[in-house]
């Protein structure tokens, strides 16, 4: 790990309930849960959705015997913030040693936190009780507008505009800042402003896009969710510099999540998409994400003379022509000379036919993968083909 660098990750992005539907598979169906390596190691979980269960798993495989600390920050109790907890195998294990932080809700009083855990344990609802969980738990109980530092991580919290209650949080680290603002709805004034305090000037915001701007103004109101539109603007209006759409609507296939991406890009070009999997590295303030490796199946080679159309990183179409190097049934690698930007569309147009027939196959893929610099001065390209049974996107 470079000596002042930040690594967040995301393994669990949509909100309500966990998806396992086929068109959803690209931006994945884990519930919040996503972690935060401070430079100094410290090891922060932001939500205990079901993405928890995968995260310990990838600590506990790390590990071994060694101990894991972290701080685990809840947001609030609705179930997809806290249905991964019984799956996380580092509570499993004697040497690990885990604070919570959480805030007392007014339906269960004290130690709310500690008593949501034990209710998910309880019989006949769990096959095992907390005499099994033998890892070390401190529970802190905090509010909104606290601030306090965790091994030079200063951490701050705000009241968000949510049923029964949400915090957001914000996280200063010496390589950056992330905004945590998860399930919250635009509307009230004090809470607003409270969202704008918490994201002003962040490296990194990741906030509510669970609706459509038309879903938000209609049968979504009142919900505690937010837009595309609404994090844009937030995002403009306080100086953010990355901004992550997150808490995807359980009904939202990969391709409306590909629309919600490609309006809020139109206002703001910096705008990523959460996905399960995708990470992101943040030193000296800058921001660099990448996807989780998607291959499905071995790749055959194959050599197709292609016309790319695509989007670079600077957010310019271009369309060169290249060879088709490898591909499968869900995607394929090519070498290009431009660099496209991860998550942006890309027509391949492969020919086919014979002088006499002439023929085109056109593939329609999102960049996944981006290798700089492997073959002289190429970048090789990963794309993932997408489903083209709903309503395309304009490529320009
Ligand atoms: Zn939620
Ligand atoms: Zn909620």
């Amino acid at each position: 790990m470079h000596p002042n660098c930040a690594k967040l990750h995301f393994w669990g992005v949509r909100g309500s309930i966990p998806t396992l539907d086929r068109g959803m598979w690209r931006y994945g169906g884990n519930t919040p849960c996503l972690d935060l390596i401070a430079p100094d190691g410290t090891r922060f979980v932001l939500d205990c959705g079901t993405g928890l269960r995968t995260l310990g798993n990838q600590w506990a495989n790390m590990e071994g015997d060694r101990p894991i600390q972290a701080h685990i920050f809840v947001t609030h109790y609705h179930w997809d913030h806290i249905q991964g907890i019984p799956f996380f195998r580092p509570f499993y294990m004697p040497q690990n040693d885990f604070r919570f932080y959480s805030f007392q809700s007014k339906y269960l009083g004290r130690d709310s936190l500690r008593q949501v855990l034990e209710a998910q344990l309880a019989r006949p609802y769990f096959p095992v009780d907390l005499t099994l969980m033998p890892s070390g738990r401190q529970f802190s109980e905090i509010k909104g507008g606290d601030q306090f530092d965790i091994n030079g991580t200063k951490v701050f919290t705000r009241w968000l505009n949510h049923p029964q209650g949400c915090l957001g949080y914000r996280f200063e680290t010496s390589a950056g800042t992330i905004v945590y603002a998860t399930d919250n709805e635009p509307g009230v004034p004090e809470m607003d402003e409270n969202l704008r305090q918490l994201a002003s000037g962040a490296d990194i915001l990741i906030n509510d896009a669970q609706c459509s701007p038309e879903q938000l103004a209609s049968s979504r109101k009142g919900w505690g969710h937010s837009s595309w539109l609404e994090s844009v603007k937030l995002a403009r209006e306080c100086g953010v510099k990355n901004l992550v759409l997150f808490h995807h609507d359980p009904d939202s296939n990969d391709r409306v999540v590909d629309g919600y991406l490609y309006a809020a890009r139109q206002e703001f070009a910096n705008t990523w998409a959460a996905t399960d999997g995708m990470g992101a590295s943040l030193s000296e303030s800058r921001a660099d994400f990448h996807l989780r490796p998607s291959r499905l199946g071995q790749r055959r080679p194959v050599h197709f003379s292609a016309t790319v159309s695509g989007q670079s990183r600077e957010g310019a179409r271009f369309q060169e022509y290249a060879v088709l190097k490898e591909m499968n049934l869900r995607g394929g690698y090519l070498w290009l000379s431009h660099l496209p930007q991860l998550q942006s569309q890309m027509d391949i147009r492969v020919e086919c036919g014979t002088p006499e027939h002439p023929n085109c196959l056109v593939l329609r893929g999102s960049v996944v993968h981006c290798d700089v610099g492997q073959e002289r001065d190429r970048v090789g390209v990963g794309v993932v083909f997408v489903d083209e049974t709903e309503t395309a996107l304009p490529l320009d």
